[in-house]
């Protein structure tokens, strides 16, 4: 079992400005974001999400193909204006992550269970993007350059995925951020290897050891 802050700061640590992130700023974006995805999955507690998509009306397109770019397959996707939402679900990469999802005593994850999982990521977006709270506009800048009194600030865009990945948790009662699976089928499909994992995992894990989380 991984803990919610190692896999927050494996998010954080692809944002672009990741580096930019002083290291004692490092637990206040993850505590934030875990935070306020928690709170917005307690406020639907109980709720299925099929249910919450229907009641607020959002369009679900299921894709029997999976989708690839740049090697990299979507699983999930959000379209959203004023009027309409639409979430694509790519049912074949969906399935395949479900199908590699057991590791290391977790038990692998039925297609609907990764399928909700995706569903829950979208629907925080929507949440977003409806009450207009973007998670990375309620928390601090960071500065990403400074030049004698000039400073250039930015906000940190995957605050907003850690949060995703925290309100499925919170709605689907799962035991880990959703975003383990990312890796474990990485690892199941050969494209990294255990060493890789488990030392990705160590490093993250001295990092949450240094700044007391
Ligand atoms: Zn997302």
């Amino acid at each position: 079992m991984i803990r919610d802050e190692i896999l927050a700061l494996c998010e954080l640590s692809n944002d672009l400005f990741y580096h930019k992130i002083p290291e004692e700023k490092l637990s206040y974006y993850i505590k934030e974001s875990l935070r306020l995805g928690r709170e917005a999955g307690e406020a639907y507690s109980g709720k299925d999400i099929l249910n919450l998509c229907e009641d607020n009306k959002i369009e679900i397109k299921y894709i029997k193909k999976s989708k690839k770019a740049y090697g990299v397959s979507f699983r999930a996707q959000v379209e959203m204006d004023k009027k309409h939402t639409k979430i694509w679900l790519y049912e074949g990469s969906i399935q395949e992550l479900a199908k590699s999802s057991g590791y290391d005593g977790r038990k692998t994850l039925t297609y609907e269970e990764a399928l909700k999982i995706h569903l829950c990521h979208e629907f925080f977006h929507y949440l977003e993007y409806t009450e207009n709270e973007f998670v990375p506009e309620k928390l601090e800048k960071v500065v990403t350059l400074r030049v004698f009194n000039f400073t250039r600030k930015a906000r940190i865009q995957r605050c907003s995925e850690i949060a995703a990945n925290s309100f499925a948790k919170e709605l689907l009662q799962l035991k880990e951020l959703p975003n383990v699976y990312d890796y474990i089928y990485l690892i199941n499909s050969g494209k990294i290897s255990k060493e890789q994992f488990v030392h990705m995992i160590e490093g993250y894990e001295s990092t949450i050891k240094k700044i007391n989380l």
